[in-house]
């Protein structure tokens, strides 16, 4: 009962081939700076085989995933001998649109669905539809299962998901706050829950997924009650490329300057070449933007003697105020704060922009000990929360997979998977 789940992000594809008999991971990988360059991490766990981890050219998701399938094939590298071991295949998938809001299996009519709210999601939906496609090209008749980002935002109240703009918008055309990461948040925070004592009622925590895609969740009570993503990933703060919340006429003023652009043009800029990328003008990965910027991407620290990209530091700058504001609101609009966790790409492995939004955050009492942070890639939960802090500071792996992996098994039916 194996069950590969396909974790497709903007510039990112995570892989995790479980068995589901025991919720054991075969094999898992990462294929790293899709469209950039492309790195494929590939960690086999059975009969000790090595670990292949190189450069790979990764022009496109569909790369992606054929390279993945030939590495678990691979006598050298692999884990299973013919497709047929792979039972099943679960899809992070970020919007579910109006019409989805629970996982669902994927059958041509659902596909049909899915592109007709591509709009919604314009990096994340192709990437996710290119990950199905392939999947059923190279596995068909392979059920499959997509899991949606927005779904554990529903408990977000109505003042908080209607926008300011005429009712009808949302009356007539579901134009409302969504949010995303939603898997990934459902997870961080349950762990985090189990940190503070394993009772939901009562806490008040705020997740991070900071990756090349950036969110923010307010969770009272084990319930999300916010969130910055809207209708879209491109609301709220910025992110690799994504530019986050912005002075709307914006659209008009860069399309005026770029010769009357148009709306999708213009909208590209603010989707691909804003956000870090943008005010950097160096990359949309982080370690990038935090290596010319003077930084040591290992620890936070200032690299010595090396010469300083002023834009890159205000890049960071820039990111980090914006995850601390929404911080230090949520904190306001459920009453206090119990914990902060950061996850994802640049949460779990940026000691800098930990630090960073910390320090700004010192007013409203949270402290982060500058020593237990100095680390990155570390695949367990880890304690960072600083001295005399009243807010913990928790760093935790994020495991969408598992939770992807779950929804899978049980939309299939354990009958289909025998
Ligand atoms: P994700 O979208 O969660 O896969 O995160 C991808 C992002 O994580 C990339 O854009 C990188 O910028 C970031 N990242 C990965 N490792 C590091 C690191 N050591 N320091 C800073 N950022 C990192």
């Amino acid at each position: 009962m194996n069950v590969l789940v396909i974790n497709a992000g903007s510039s990112s594809l995570k892989y995790q081939l479980f068995d589901m008999e025991n919720e054991t991971i075969i094999a898992k990988g990462n294929c790293d700076r899709i469209g950039i360059d492309g790195n494929l991490k590939h960690t086999p766990f059975l009969n000790d085989k090595p670990v292949f981890n190189d450069a790979i050219d990764l022009p496109t998701h569909a790369e992606a995933i054929q390279a993945v399938i030939e590495k678990l094939l691979s006598a050298e590298y692999g884990v299973i001998t013919d497709l047929s071991e792979i039972n099943a295949v679960g899809h992070r998938f970020v919007h579910g649109g109006p019409k989805f809001f629970n996982s669902v299996l994927i059958d041509d009519d659902v596909i049909k669905a899915l592109e007709d709210c591509a709009s919604l999601a314009p990096l994340h939906t192709p990437a996710n539809l290119m990950g199905i496609n392939a999947c059923k090209s190279i596995m068909p008749g392979i059920p499959q299962v997509a899991v949606f980002d927005t779904a554990f935002h529903h408990t977000i109240p109505q003042f908080a998901y209607v926008y300011p703009i005429p009712y009808k918008y949302y009356e007539n055309n579901h134009i409302r706050r969504y949010g995303f990461h939603g898997t990934s948040h459902r997870y961080v925070s349950t762990a985090a829950i189990e940190k503070l004592g394993g009772k939901a009622e009562g806490t008040k925590i705020v997740t991070c997924h900071l990756g090349n895609g950036a969110s923010l969740a307010a969770i009272k009570d084990g319930y999300c009650i916010d969130t910055t993503m809207g209708v879209t990933p491109l609301e709220g703060v910025p992110m690799g490329t994504r530019s986050g919340s912005i002075d709307p006429t914006l659209i008009e003023i860069i399309a005026g300057i770029e010769g009357n652009l148009s709306i999708g043009d213009t909208l590209n800029i603010l989707n691909k070449e804003s956000g870090v990328l943008g005010v950097s003008g160096v990359s949309s990965d982080f370690r990038d933007v935090e290596t010319s910027a003077g930084i040591n991407i290992n620890d936070g620290s200032r690299l010595v003697g090396s010469e300083v990209n002023p834009r890159s530091k205000l890049a960071l700058d820039i990111f980090n105020y914006q995850v601390a504001k929404y911080i230090g609101s949520y904190a306001a609009i459920m009453g206090g704060l119990d914990a902060i966790v950061f996850t994802a790409g640049v949460g779990e492995n940026s000691p800098y922009t930990r630090m960073g939004v910390c320090k700004l955050l010192k007013g409203i009492g949270i402290e982060i000990d500058i020593v237990k942070n100095g680390f990155r890639g570390r695949s367990e939960f880890v304690d960072v929360t600083g001295e005399g802090s009243k807010v913990k500071v928790f760093v935790i792996p994020t495991d969408e997979e598992l939770v992807i992996a779950r929804d899978t098994v049980y939309i299939v039916g354990a009958e289909t998977l025998e």
